[in-house]
């Protein structure tokens, strides 16, 4: 059945509805990708699926559970545990190594610092960066900077990794590399990988693509009862 469900999600800035009952069904592994033209709900969508906004109307499911229900509390705890970001740009610390970046989502969740950094070198030479842990992530190119946010994102071992754009600041080669290196280590931990891009070949990387337009989303398997 479905690992991550939207049934018909409805979201407005003020008075500018973004989302229009946006309906959209994700299974355990899948990696998907979800397109459209800017300004038509992508982020948004990404955001209320990932329990970061919360819905002004309709219900997202996670794992057999309502997502939208739960306190602030027990909603960071799961994106804490359950869930990895990776963004376009700025989510590391660029003052901070590589190594600590990589380390950091484990000790915020209370990982000892003796499990946390050897868990982030194990990752950092899965991806093959374990030459650059002592460097400062200020001082990596924007491909190598990808690829320590997706070292950091899978640390935790997450069921769902949420990327906006992942590749939106690389040129298309390094954009193809961070794409193919998300999608192999999703594979190989059975990851589910929720994708927002404009970008065609990114999409190609994906099992299955939804398009949102003006809010709204085409997803064959939304609304089917499989729980
Ligand atoms: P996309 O990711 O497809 O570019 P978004 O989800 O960012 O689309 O935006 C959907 C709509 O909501 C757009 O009309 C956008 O201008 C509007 N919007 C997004 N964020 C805000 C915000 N913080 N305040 C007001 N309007 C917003
Ligand atoms: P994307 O297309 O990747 O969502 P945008 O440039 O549309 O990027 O949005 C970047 C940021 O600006 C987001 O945080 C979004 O919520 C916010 N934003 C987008 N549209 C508006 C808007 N009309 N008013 C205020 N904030 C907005």
């Amino acid at each position: 059945g479905p690992l991550l469900e939207a049934r018909s999600v409805e979201r407005s800035y003020g008075r500018t509805p973004a989302l229009r009952e946006a309906s959209l069904s994700v299974r355990a592994g899948e990696i998907l990708a979800i397109m459209g033209p800017s300004g038509s709900g992508k982020s948004t969508l990404l955001h209320c699926l990932a329990g970061i906004f919360t819905p002004d109307a309709g219900e997202i499911w996670f794992d057999g559970r309502r997502l939208d229900l739960l306190n602030d509390a027990r909603r960071s705890e799961l994106r804490r545990t359950a869930f990895g970001f990776v963004f376009q740009f700025g989510q590391l610390v660029p003052e901070l190594t590589v190594a600590d970046n990589v380390a950091l989502p484990l000790l915020l969740g209370r990982v000892g610092r003796r499990q946390a950094y050897p868990r982030a070198g194990e990752m950092l030479r899965r991806l093959r960066l374990e030459e650059l842990g002592e460097r400062r992530t200020g001082e990596l190119s924007g491909g190598q900077a990808q690829r320590v946010a997706i070292a950091r994102a899978l640390v935790t071992r997450p069921k769902v990794i949420f990327a906006d754009e992942p590749t939106g600041a690389l040129d298309s080669l390094a954009g193809e590399e961070v794409m193919e290196l998300l999608v192999g280590l999703a594979r190989q931990e059975g990851t589910t990988v929720i994708v927002v891009t404009h970008d065609a070949r990114v999409a190609a990387c994906a099992d299955r693509e939804v398009v949102v337009r003006d809010g709204r989303v085409t997803d064959p398997y939304a609304g089917q009862v499989l729980r």
